[in-house]
């Protein structure tokens, strides 16, 4: 438990996320201070969407495909990004405690951090990726690994990361921390990207399941005559409305290339957003019919697609729920943490787990560092 005597603004510790996607790995850091508050650590001037900020922004790795299919390279991958923000949460903050936390795509055992099974990470399928990351961030570095699988980065050692599903790390960022955050009440993330990500909210808290594997809508069966999806059924829900999905309806080689062209007023790709937004719709009425929340809270990169997406799925939501007219509507809003719920996710969870309770993200200037380096120095590249 870390001592949290100081004042308000003074940082107690700090942590590294990391963001495992199909495609990319998106990562970054947060200094925690003893208010309970989060902030970004690289200052870009660049702030997150609904002005919360400062400067939360992630560098991004893309990830090739075989290396997705390589845990050992994955794992590598991973433990590289860690050990670059490591040397530069060390050189701007020398002797804070730092922790690291990995979401991924996967789904992941709640007790064990093992990764059960991922359809689009196929090298983490099976296995034990806290001690698998720690190893890595080892071998790279010549450190010895941590003793007793110690979560705190003790200085000249090699940590174990806290990995956790990356819906439900969005899912508790945005719950927690997002500028939206409404206090107790019953929340649904969905996460559209490569594929559909999902977590339930109650009372703040994410409901993960028995065995850590609630939320996985995407593989809710739409069409059973569909495709095939590399979950082992077929015509799930995210084959229709993931990023592949909506770049294939469009004819456009990404999902980016179309949202910017829809966004631009290309009648072909504001087609295919629209009809990708209603079988959005048509799943979030599945979904409100089992779960009966207030909020359908909309993240991922197919997110940024924005009213174009959801205009339509909030339509087909209405025609679709059940009891319709008779019941209250839930609301469907796009995530206010965007793509970085991930990652700020990740690294708020592996403090909570190490101790540090954190409480808000901050929505003015950094931490105030009283040793040395000055405060504004910038993290080593
Ligand atoms: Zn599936």
């Amino acid at each position: 438990m870390a001592d949290v005597a100081g004042t308000e603004s003074t940082p107690v510790a700090a942590a590294i996320g990391l963001d495992v996607g199909g495609g990319a790995v998106k990562a970054g850091t947060v200094v925690l201070t003893a208010g309970g508050t989060l902030t970004g650590t690289a200052v870009t001037g660049t702030t997150l969407p609904g002005g919360a900020g400062p400067a939360m922004e992630a560098a991004e790795t893309r990830i090739e495909h075989q290396v997705e299919s390589d845990g050992n390279a994955l794992s590598a991958l991973c433990a590289a990004i860690a050990r670059d923000q490591y040397s530069g949460l060390r050189s701007r903050w020398p002797g804070l405690p730092v922790v690291w936390g990995v979401s991924a795509a996967a789904w992941i055992d709640p007790h064990s951090g093992r990764s059960v099974f991922s359809p689009h990470l196929g090298g983490w399928r099976n296995r034990a990726l806290p001690q698998d990351l720690s190893r890595a961030l080892a071998d790279l570095t010549g450190l010895p690994l941590a003793p007793g699988g110690s979560r705190e980065h003790a200085s000249g050692t090699a940590p174990v990361p806290s990995v956790i599903n990356d819906a439900d790390a969005a899912a508790w960022a945005e719950a927690r921390l997002a500028s939206t955050a409404a206090g107790p009440d019953r929340m649904v993330l969905v996460a559209i990207g490569t594929g559909i990500g999902g977590a339930l909210v109650r009372d703040g808290a994410v409901d993960i399941g028995e065995h850590g594997m609630a939320g996985e809508f995407g593989h809710m069966t739409m069409d059973p005559s569909g495709p095939l999806c590399p979950c082992g059924n077929t015509g799930c829900w995210e084959l229709l409305v993931s990023a592949d999905a909506l770049a294939a309806r469009a004819g456009r080689t990404s999902a980016r290339a179309t949202i910017d062209d829809a966004l631009d007023g290309d009648r072909a790709c504001r087609d295919a957003v629209a009809c990708t937004g209603r079988w959005l719709g048509r799943g979030l009425a599945t979904l409100a019919a089992v779960l009966d929340p207030v909020r359908f809270v909309i993240g991922g990169g197919v997110a940024a697609a924005g009213e174009l997406l959801l205009g339509p799925a909030r339509e087909e939501l209405a025609r679709h729920l059940p009891g319709g007219r008779r019941r209250p509507m839930p609301s469907v809003s796009v995530a206010t943490l965007g793509n970085q719920s991930g990652w700020v996710g990740a690294a708020g969870v592996a403090l909570e787990r190490a101790g540090w309770p954190v409480r808000a993200l901050s929505t003015g200037s950094g931490p105030h560092w009283r040793g040395s380096p000055p405060p504004g120095t910038r993290p080593a590249p």
